[in-house]
């Protein structure tokens, strides 16, 4: 695997290994008991990279003189802190497509966006590719989000992306596609060794059409094999990918997955639209992830996730949020993906509250990628993935000092906003509002010049 080279890193600081957040003003996270619990003035020591200890705000005095840094709320007018948000489909090197193919005054279906998407792909070399990722990660993380599901078929560029960003990836590599046509799973199974603490392994298949039963077989055996290993299918996207799983295989999409015995808690199904009843209930007993990403469903025309089915069959903790890639929502804010399943399920027999929202953002994001015993929430023992949002700030005031609780309602329905800091690991990425390891200036700079280099190679 080439070694890349970081081309936009500042300055390397100094790690810091133990951090004092002092006076957080709250905190916003789900308990033990997966309940979602807003606390007020608490104090968090975090040490190589985990939350080891929160307690009351003042008791943190005589830690101070042993920490590395200490980073304090009170100074900053008010934080406010949540989990890293989590994004569970995400198509990172497809960054310099933005406005290829959504700023069009017809919007195209998912089949008819990829034709003129893959045009561009098949053109990128892998410093595109990185570029773009690395745009992509930036974005993501300047809005709040720390873990990333990747779905593509760049190890190599994809990775070093993440690395040069330092946030938390699953890379999902392609066992198959119609962009590389030397993707293989022999080719996918080799990335598994090149992981570390922010990456974990995974496959994809773009689509049921895309694998032969053979091949989903021997999928199976990799799964068993390597207990760490995701699976993860765009399934029940859109009509047309049903019937091709349909005459390709003779059967829907789950039939298939089921009789391939890979319905399991390491697959996750990416937008899960056009599912029975009866399919939804099989997904919910086989523990299956699946990934709900409403602002791509209504760009493309796909159709509406059924939401109320999943309530109706106890099946909301495993539907976590994804944002797509630029050619499905401009902006890669996972929030604000929260607000348009909000907005889409007003109506329906069950809508879906801020508080499962929340959890579809953290929690329920860390348990579809198999890590909700180390992310997702703000607990001791927990990584210490933190975004730290401005407390005095619109996207907050004013709200209920009485019931603040609100501030989640009013976080997601403000949509959109930054972070003022975040943390990945126990180290600080975002610090006032600027990535703190990247020269974003230069990185916008490349970003363009590749974009109008490519248009002017495909013409
Ligand atoms: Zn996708």
């Amino acid at each position: 695997m080439p070694t890349h080279q970081p081309r936009y890193s500042k300055e390397e600081k100094n790690n810091v290994k133990t951090v004092l957040i002092k006076d957080g003003s709250y905190i916003l996270t789900t308990d033990e008991n997966d309940e979602v619990a807003v606390s007020r003035a608490k104090s968090i020591l975090i040490k190589d990279g985990i939350i080891q200890k929160i307690m009351p705000a003042g008791e943190e005095q005589s830690l101070i003189k042993d920490v590395d840094l200490v980073y304090d709320a009170g100074l900053r007018g008010g934080i406010v802190l949540t989990p890293g948000f989590i994004n569970a489909h995400a198509h990172p090197p497809m960054y310099l497509l933005r406005s290829a193919t959504l700023l069009r005054n017809e919007f195209s279906t998912t089949e008819e966006s990829l034709v003129v998407a893959r045009k561009i792909e098949q053109a990128m070399s892998t410093e595109d590719q990185t570029t773009a990722a690395l745009g992509d990660f930036t974005e993501q993380q300047k809005m709040g989000t720390t873990f990333v599901l990747s779905h593509y078929h760049t190890p190599a560029a994809t990775r070093a992306a993440a690395r040069e960003a330092k946030i938390r990836l699953v890379d999902a590599v392609s066992i198959a596609s119609k962009t590389d046509p030397n993707a293989s799973l022999e080719k996918a199974v080799q990335t598994f060794s090149d992981v570390d603490e922010l990456i974990s392994p995974g496959l994809t298949i773009h689509t049921m059409e895309r694998a032969s039963v053979a091949e989903l077989k021997s999928v199976k055996q990799v799964m068993e094999k390597y207990q760490n290993v995701i699976l993860t299918i765009h399934c029940g996207e859109t009509v047309a990918e049903v019937e091709s799983s349909i005459k390709k295989h003779g059967k829907r999409p789950i039939e298939v997955l089921a009789e391939a015995g890979l319905l399991n808690e390491r697959l996750v199904l990416s937008h899960a639209v056009h599912f029975t009843s009866d399919e939804i209930k099989l997904l919910v007993e086989h523990n299956v992830g699946v990934v709900h990403l409403p602002t791509s469903n209504r760009i493309h025309k796909s159709g509406e996730f059924k939401y109320a089915e999943f309530f109706a069959h106890n099946g909301t903790k495993k539907i976590a949020l994804g944002t797509d890639s630029v050619i499905s929502k401009s902006k890669l804010d996972i929030v604000s993906e929260a607000f348009q399943s909000k907005m889409l399920h007003q109506n329906s027999t069950y809508p879906v509250s801020y508080g499962t929202l929340f959890k579809m953002m953290t929690i329920n994001g860390a348990r579809v990628l198999n890590q909700d015993a180390t992310v997702g929430k703000i607990l001791p023992g927990y990584k210490a993935d933190i975004s730290f949002w401005k407390l005095k700030d619109r996207a907050f005031i004013p709200y209920d000092f009485e019931n603040p609780e609100t501030l989640i309602g009013n976080l997601i329905s403000h949509a959109g906003n930054t972070v003022r800091d975040l943390m990945i690991n126990g180290q600080f990425v975002i610090s006032n509002r600027k990535h703190a390891l990247i020269n974003e200036s230069k990185l916008l700079e490349e970003l363009q010049q590749r974009h109008i280099q490519l248009r002017d190679r495909i013409g």
